[in-house]
């Protein structure tokens, strides 16, 4: 037997099979889709058995495999096929593919190995007689209904006690397999769907279409809506994956799951541990689970007989990996429904993104709408506060009308969310006195400030122009840095309410495991007043409690020198003003802005996804955008400048002779121009129809492969250009 070999080293030159000779002592466990220990070189590598065959048609004398290292398969059919196609789409190497759907205990590569976990059971030999003390038969009527029971559910009796009866085989000490992680069963689950959550399941279990878009307004009852799907699917023998963003699988959505389906779920998060991750992964690849809930890469459980893979919160960029393989798991998930007959994808969101919303609007996907919050709950009233006007009477960064808010809402004895979305954006240069913002004039993207040069530079097209001194809009002598973040925030709260109790919530301080969780948990009872932070609080967050929310600054998002800043705010916006007024109570919002006419900031506060796609959709085709064109970004590195910048211009030349339909943005500098002393720069393409665009980014791809000084990275659909 010959089998041949995908080996562990990430290397697109080595993205190749390589034959091995299985001794005849291991061909009985060989198998297509697990892993073998193999000799490469002078080392030993972990590999996939990929094909199975008799004879080699290379004309070498082969090596042996080492050894097998699994008994069940790791990769099933489904998966093999999925990591070709992964590979091709993404244009990186194929073991790359396969690695990133397997758990760190799994991935074929040495010194990662977890290992199972084992606890003392004894099992009872009833057809061994003989004479037995009062004390040993008491040991054994413990094991009338079961033939086998745990150490633990003996503790009653002494080990010795136990000795004795192992050694006249009456009973068996035997070690077995058990799992880390324990799923709660004991709650109950009783709610009914509301009649628009019924139709929206009806349109989507009668539908001819293989991806449904569900958008639904915050609070629109959506998780209800994809649970029923899923419980529905089971009914029919199916299983489900469940897509959250890594910040919403929060204790309060997995309980939701387990009061529905038990412990027949796994649920997959970066707090777990790798053992932990290796046991769920184990439990679904071996039936054990009917949904498993997880963030982007648990789209790539080994599920079998899929029914539903359903995302929620669409729009979130969690779902695109940034690193290789660069893959999106919207598409990996349409891709993965193919091959199981009747099976959906479901997309969900409040602000779906255009992309998705212009698919559904052109009938690839099925649009399926929750217009309502349940049960008749009105969403919340939406306040602009104009900080042009305000400035003057404002304490710090709080208008005297969001202080008056949170005064009010504080003596209701209601809870509070406070959003300031400060990423490293103080490379931004605005006016304090009209909020302007110097954009580009060839791609309509904010300039970003680079202070060596004193210069405003495009990060697409390279376009620069010295600081101004004044204000090119209102002429003051008032642009700054904007850098204020939520410490500062947090410090200015407590001089205007020493008594309220705030909670910040940002990546300072959620760096601790289990920190968000804490949080989350400590303001649902209502230990705190105030839930200060970065967009982390505007997403998922369910608390009855709160009625007020506030945003101190809207227009920070608006100011990423990015073509999404304004799809990005008008999202943002959206789900901060949904955490307000989630039960009887009444919620209201305030957004604090400099821009209170632009149509992002105005049509959140009016709710209304439609005009904002509308609109956003005019500026998109005008400035040759996605959704209208594809974006494919390009990215060449080294620890040589010089060397960068030519290969850059290089490959621009032979974009420019071959993707004749296609149009080029740069070379530019990269976002990050200089990290760990690599250098980087980009070029941009943008396209719709370009035929043999993946031909000539494959021999690109292969060429620079196998150049040690340059590094050719390609991104398709780029979320961050
Ligand atoms: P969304 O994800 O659309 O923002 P959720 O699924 O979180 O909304 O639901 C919002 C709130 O409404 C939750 O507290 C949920 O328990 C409640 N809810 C949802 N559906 C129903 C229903 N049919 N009857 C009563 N309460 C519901
Ligand atoms: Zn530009």
């Amino acid at each position: 037997m010959v089998i041949s070999v995908l080996v562990e080293i990430a290397n697109k030159n080595v993205d190749k099979l390589f034959d091995y000779k299985v001794p005849s002592s291991l061909e009985d466990q060989i198998k297509i889709g697990l892993r073998v220990l193999v000799p490469f070189a002078s080392r030993t590598l972990e590999g996939f058995v990929l094909k199975i065959k008799e004879k080699s048609e290379e004309d070498v004398s082969l090596k042996e495999v080492l050894a097998v290292l699994d008994q069940n398969v790791i990769l099933n059919d489904e998966l093999l096929d999925l990591g070709k196609w992964l590979a091709k789409k993404t244009l990186s190497s194929l073991i790359s593919c396969y690695q990133v759907m397997l758990p760190k205990a799994l991935k074929a590569k040495k010194g990662s190995q977890v290992s199972k976990k084992y606890e003392k059971v004894y099992v009872i030999h009833r057809e061994v007689s003989c004479p037995l003390t009062e004390g040993q038969k008491e040991i054994v009527q413990c094991f009338e209904k079961k033939d086998a029971l745990k150490r633990g559910e003996l503790s009653s009796f002494s080990k010795a006690r136990l000795d004795t009866l192992v050694k006249k085989g009456v009973l068996e000490e035997v070690l077995e397999e058990v799992y880390r992680l324990q799923y709660d069963t004991t709650q109950s689950y009783d709610l009914s769907l509301t009649e628009e959550q019924e139709k929206a399941v009806e349109e989507i279990l009668q539908g001819s279409s293989s991806c449904y878009l569900l958008h639904g307004v915050t609070g629109s009852g959506k998780t209800e809506v994809y649970m029923e799907l899923i419980a529905m699917a089971l009914k029919a023998g199916k299983k489900s994956i469940m897509l959250v963003p890594e910040i919403s699988l929060t204790p309060q959505m997995l309980k939701r799951f387990q009061a529905r389906f038990g412990d027949r779920i796994a649920a997959l998060h970066s707090s777990l541990s790798d053992g932990e991750r290796y046991d769920e992964w184990r439990r679904i690849a071996r039936g054990e689970v009917d949904v498993v809930i997880g963030a982007r890469s648990a789209v790539f459980a080994p599920l079998k007989d899929l029914g539903f893979i359903i995302l929620d919160e669409e729009h979130s960029d969690s779902y695109k990996q940034e690193s290789i393989p660069r893959y999106d798991a919207r598409e990996v998930a349409l891709k993965r429904i193919q091959y199981y007959p009747k099976a959906k994808v479901v997309l969900g969101s409040a602000t779906p993104t255009l992309e998705s919303y212009a698919r559904a609007k052109k009938h690839v996907f099925q649009l399926v709408e929750l217009p309502h919050r349940v049960n008749g709950r009105r969403l919340p009233t939406v306040t602009l506060i104009d900080m042009n006007q305000e400035i003057k009477r404002s304490k710090g960064h709080f208008s005297s009308t969001l202080l008056e808010a949170l005064k009010e809402c504080f003596e209701r004895e209601e809870q509070a969310i406070l959003l300031l979305n400060r990423r490293g954006y103080s490379t931004v240069i605005s006016c304090r006195n009209c909020g302007y913002v110097e954009k580009c004039p060839h791609c309509d993207i904010t300039l970003t400030y680079h202070k060596s040069s004193k210069m405003l530079r495009c990060h697409y097209c390279g376009y620069g122009t010295p600081i101004p001194k004044v204000c090119p809009s209102c002429h003051e002598d008032s642009l700054q840095d904007l850098g204020v973040g939520t410490e500062k925030i947090e410090e200015e709260l407590k001089t205007f309410f020493p008594q309220a109790r705030v909670l910040r919530m940002d990546v300072d301080t959620m760096s601790r495991k289990g920190a968000h969780e804490k949080m989350i948990n400590s303001f649902q009872k209502k230990e705190a007043d105030i839930l200060l932070g970065t967009q982390m609080v505007a997403k998922g967050l369910d608390f009855a409690n709160v009625t007020l929310v506030g945003v101190i600054n809207a227009d920070t998002s608006l100011m990423i020198p990015d073509f999404r800043s304004s799809e990005v705010t008008f999202d943002l916006l959206s789900q901060v003003a949904g955490r307000s007024g989630r039960s009887e109570k009444e919620g209201r919002v305030y957004f604090q802005t400099y821009n209170k006419d632009h149509y992002a900031i105005r049509y959140a506060k009016e709710n209304n996804y439609l005009k904002f796609y509308q609109e956003e959709m005019k500026i998109r085709k005008m400035m040759k955008y996605p959704p209208y064109y594809y974006l494919v970004l390009c990215t060449l590195a080294s620890k040589n400048q010089e060397e960068a910048l030519k290969e850059t211009k290089r490959c621009e030349k032979v974009f420019q002779k071959y993707l004749d339909q296609t149009i080029l943005l740069g070379p530019t500098p990269a976002s990050i121009f200089k990290k760990q002393n690599i250098y980087r720069y980009q070029l941009i393409l943008k396209y719709q129809y370009q035929d043999n665009l993946y031909e000539v980014l494959g021999k690109l791809v292969d060429y620079y492969a196998s150049n040690y000084k340059v590094k050719l990275e390609i991104d398709f659909h780029p979320l961050h250009l």
